[in-house]
This record gives structure tokens, sequence and C-alpha cells, in this order.
């Protein structure tokens, strides 16, 4: 091969390469392998042009450890990115939903409207039960006695977006399956919306009001690191529960792990700022 056809096929490489390589570095990578390459050509070009694949390697390398340090970097306890998976979810849902020509006409009809009516009033109705049955109302770090009005009003706000957002989904789902047995039931497949509505409902609910019992009361956090307090034995007279802890050092989340007439509900052990120190910022 010529010379400069072993140029230009060592600069295409190169170029397509370098595109591979996160922004951050590329630059620096580009002048690296072109000064490497250049000392190459001079000694021996056979040499030079088997670099292609190293090259190549090298970026999607670099690539890959970018990936990988992005995905460590995510931080799943915050309450936004829990928001913002769910909200993922809905638009997901919507988008699928309403490129389906029949789904939409289905979804904007006078019984589309009727059924998103029934559809939230079956979620208020789901919503007292799944309370009990999450043991979200035991929860006594919800009490809110020392909760500032600003918290009170994050967590409400947190709670209300994380509900709309899966109801919603819920919907979306709902309307999909009762369009699949539409075909076969008739005007029957109405009671499939409601069966939807039901269990759907039930589950988000009860998905919300756990997620939001496993939060920090003062951050919203996920709460971390759960230990076991005192062997089974010990729930008569001793302390027999899992206790998790706030990463910020907001407070301790003590849930027995049986109820007993003396520890019923979880309890919220708020933490003053002295221990603040002892937790990453
Ligand atoms: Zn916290």
């Amino acid at each position: 091969m010529k010379r400069y056809r072993q140029m230009e096929s060592l600069h295409r490489t190169l170029r397509f390469a370098a595109r591979i390589v996160p922004l951050r570095k590329r630059a620096l990578w580009q002048d690296e392998w072109v000064a490497e390459l250049s000392y190459m050509l001079e000694e021996d070009s056979a040499t030079a042009l088997g670099c292609r694949e190293g090259m190549m390697r090298d970026a999607i390398t670099l690539r890959w450890l970018a990936v990988v340090n992005a995905w460590r970097a995510i931080d799943w306890r915050e309450p936004g990115l829990c928001l913002r998976l769910i909200a993922i979810l809905f638009v997901s849902l919507f988008v699928e939903s309403m490129a389906r020509s029949q789904l939409r006409h289905l979804a904007f009809s006078k019984w589309g409207y009727g059924a998103f009516a029934c559809f939230i009033a079956l979620a208020l109705f789901s919503l007292p039960s799944t309370m009990v049955t999450s043991r979200y109302s035991a929860c006594e770090a919800y009490e809110g006695e020392t909760a500032s009005f600003r918290q009170r009003f994050v967590r409400w706000r947190f709670l209300a977006g994380k509900l709309a957002l899966l109801v919603l989904s819920a919907y979306m789902l709902a309307l999909q399956v009762t369009q699949l047995f539409q075909h076969l039931l008739g005007a029957w497949a109405d009671w499939v919306l409601v069966a939807c509505g039901l269990v759907f409902n039930v589950i988000a609910a009860s998905w919300a009001l756990t997620d939001q019992r496993e939060r920090c009361p003062t951050c919203m956090r996920l709460l971390k690191n759960p230990a076991r307090m005192g062997p089974p034995s010990w729930s008569l007279l001793g302390s027999c529960a899992t206790e998790e802890m706030c990463d910020r050092g907001h407070g301790l989340l003590h849930q027995p792990e049986w109820q007993t007439s003396w520890f019923e509900n979880a309890r919220w052990l708020q933490l003053d700022r002295t221990w603040k120190e002892l937790f990453h910022p």
C-alpha cells in the first residue's frame, strides 16, 4: 500500500475512533495517538497500520469506562431521580399508546373520558385501604410533630407527584390491556378496564406508600444500611427490630419485627446537628 493511502486509512480510523472517545478526553487522546502513529510511520509503516485495531479497542474501553463511572455515580436514593424514572415510564407508555391510531381514538372518545373518570375514582377509593395494608399510617415518622411546614409540603408534594404519575401510567397500561380484549369481549371489555383499575391502582398506591415509608421524613432520601437489633426472643422485654438510617444524618427509623402492644408502629429517631459530622455530606 502506498504511503499516502496508508496515511488516509489511518486518518479515517483515527477520526472514527475519536468519535467513540468521551468528549472530555477526546483532544488529549487524539494528540497521543497522532504522536504515536507519526513515530511508527517513521520507523515501520506496516506496524503503524497494525495499530488500527488497538486504537479502536482503546477508544471503546474509554467509552465503556465512562459509561460504568456514570452508572456508579447515579444517586439512586435521591427523590428527584425516583420522580424522573416514573415520569419516563409514563411518557413512554403515553407515546406508545398515542402512536396507535385505534388506541388514540379510544382514549379521546366519549367512552375514553368516562373510562378515565372511572379509573381516577377507583384510584381514590383504593387509597384508604392501601394506606392500611402498606402500614403507611402506622409509621410515626410522618406524624410530623417536629416537622416544619416546608418539610411537610415537600413530603406531600413528592407523594402526590409519585401517585399522580403512577396512576396515569396505570391508566395507559389499562387502556392497552382493554383494547386487546375489546375484539373478543365487545361491550364486556369495560369490565376488563374496571378490573385493571382495581388491580393496577392498588399495586401503584401500595408501592408509592411503601417507598414513602422507606424514606427520611426530612430530606426524602431512601434510608440505608438496615441493621437487625436483638434476637427474636427479645421481643417481650428487649428490642427485636430493624433500624435504617438516613445517609445525611437526619435520623434513624426503628421498625419492630413484630407488632406488640407496647411497640406497635415504626418509630423515627430524629438526630440533632451534632451527629451530622459522622455522616457524609
Ligand atoms: Zn435525611
